[in-house]
């Protein structure tokens, strides 16, 4: 059993003034794993006053030093790369190569930040005067438990780039990550106030930290719901504010596209991350002159995907989070059914053989139109919905009928139509032909995903402020 006790603030593990505890599960085997004490509101207060001091000194630390520091905190993580896979599996469920990835994740984004570091321009004249981007002050972080070490660490690397200094609130969901981390990073050895973690409830520690007049900007990645309560409470100290948001990302197959190559990629994009992915593509619209043959193709590729035990190395699937979100997932499939969607496999339940674990069966629903509730709302688990359409046009209206714009995939045998198709897709990113990733690329989404972007120069500016000189 674990049991967390400890926040960090000002450079040190401390006790939280907050006596709540909330109860961590593995979602494998729906054991109780430990217990973590929750932080409260005067734990924030006093996390964002150490923060506020270290930014006296830290604003002024020029880009070698902050290099330094990024580069001792991408070593301190990667030495403790064994310890959050096990702990993303334990906590998180999630399978062999997922976990691998987000273990390793967690550290890269230590060195890419230092790479976007290197190469920009923090000083340049405009007519008459210099213009400096400086840091903006305290970053407010919130993060998801979809990737928590992942985004704690990405987010923290961007701000401290940036030269501002950070209070971070992890999701409570996440913990045995968050205690790996935060070790790993105390090691590092920052400036005492330089970076503060206090895992706590959203509505206390989280709103404490929106509110506050100490906190210049946000970074928030979770659910639009939330995402909005942010930017409406930040208006009243005018919050610079990032919100990464949710997605019902579209999967646009071209009817020129090499089925037997794109069937594998779609159902990635869907599944990825178990389906609880921001940026899954969860609407795959299919030419209806193709669709009994794509129908065929994808039916028995979901068919073929092993849901089960995120230890064995077959597992593709890992389960859902919580019962909580496994409920709302089945929830989903009865909904699809009652509107009129087609199984083509999967369903309600969990996967043959196993009878514990938050385990979905990989779903995929044909059938779908556009307007009903499985392809409008963020379903967050394997369960998939093919919409036929009739032309071109037709594809990319229903592409963007959606009040999400986070990410979308064009899948076509011609790399100029499939441009021309992305060109009027509204969304952050359009993988063609592709599943990639790009941390030098900027990250976020159009519409109700979000506001601003992560990663890169863009990433970096949303933590700077520009500042003009005059007489210089
Ligand atoms: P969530 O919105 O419930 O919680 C996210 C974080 O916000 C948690 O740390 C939570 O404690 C905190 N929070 C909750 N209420 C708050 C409040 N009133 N004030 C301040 N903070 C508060 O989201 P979740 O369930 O943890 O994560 C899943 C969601 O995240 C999905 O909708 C998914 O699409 C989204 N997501 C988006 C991205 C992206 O980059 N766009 C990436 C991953 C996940």
């Amino acid at each position: 059993m674990h049991t967390i006790e400890h926040i960090y603030i000002d450079g040190a593990f401390v006790a939280p003034h907050g006596t709540e505890r909330f109860e961590l599960f593995n979602p494998a085997t729906e054991a109780v794993i430990g217990t973590v004490r929750l932080a409260d509101a005067d734990d924030a207060r006093r996390a964002i006053a150490a923060a506020k001091r270290a930014f006296e000194t830290f604003r002024t630390a020029g880009v070698e030093e902050r290099i330094a520091l990024l580069q001792r905190m991408h070593d301190a993580v990667l030495a403790r790369e064994d310890d959050l896979f096990a702990a993303i599996r334990e906590e998180y469920g999630a399978p062999v190569s997922r976990g691998r990835w987000m273990a390793r994740h967690a550290s890269s984004v230590f060195a890419d930040a230092i790479e976007t570091l290197r190469t920009f321009e923090f000083e340049r004249r405009m007519g008459t005067a210099t213009v400096v981007m400086q840091p903006a002050g305290v970053a407010g972080l919130i993060t998801p438990w979809n990737s928590n070490a992942g985004f704690i660490c990405g987010k923290l690397a961007t701000a401290i780039a940036a030269g501002c200094t950070a209070v971070i609130k992890p999701s409570e969901m996440s913990a045995l990550q968050t205690k790996i981390v935060t070790e790993a990073l105390h090691e590092a050895g920052a400036p005492a106030g330089v970076f503060n973690i206090v895992t706590g409830r959203g509505d206390v520690v989280g709103a404490e930290m929106v509110a506050s007049p100490d906190i210049a900007k946000i970074s928030f990645t979770g659910s639009t719901a939330v995402g909005k309560g942010i930017l409406r409470d930040g208006a009243a100290t005018l919050k610079r504010v990032t919100l990464e948001l949710g997605g019902k990302s579209p999967s646009v197959i071209l009817d020129d596209a090499d089925f037997e190559k794109v069937v594998p990629l779609v159902i990635g994009a869907g599944f990825m991350n178990s389906g609880q992915a921001c940026i899954a593509g969860t609407r795959i619209l299919v030419p209806r002159s193709r669709l009994a043959e794509f129908e065929a193709l994808a039916a028995s590729a979901v068919e073929a995907v092993v849901a089960g035990d995120p230890a064995d190395s077959a597992t593709e699937i890992g389960p859902m989070v919580s019962a909580k979100q496994w409920q709302r997932v089945q929830g989903y499939i009865r909904k699809g059914i009652e509107e009129g969607a087609r199984l083509l496999a999967g369903g309600e339940g969990r996967p043959a053989g196993h009878t514990r674990g938050w385990l979905v069966r990989p779903t995929l629903f044909t059938d779908v139109r556009n307007d009903m509730t499985i392809a409008r709302e963020e379903i967050f688990g394997p369960v998939l919905s093919v919409i036929a359409y009739d032309d071109e046009e037709e594809a990319i209206a229903i592409a963007n009928d959606t009040s999400y714009g986070l990410q979308a995939y064009v899948f076509s045998g011609d790399l100029e139509r499939a441009r021309r198709v992305a060109t009027r897709i509204d969304a952050g990113r359009v993988l063609i032909n592709t599943l990639a990733h790009e941390p030098k690329a900027p990250f976020g989404g159009f519409k109700q995903s979000g506001i601003g972007r992560e990663y890169g120069q863009f990433g970096l500016e949303a933590y700077l402020e520009p500042k003009a000189y005059l007489g210089l």
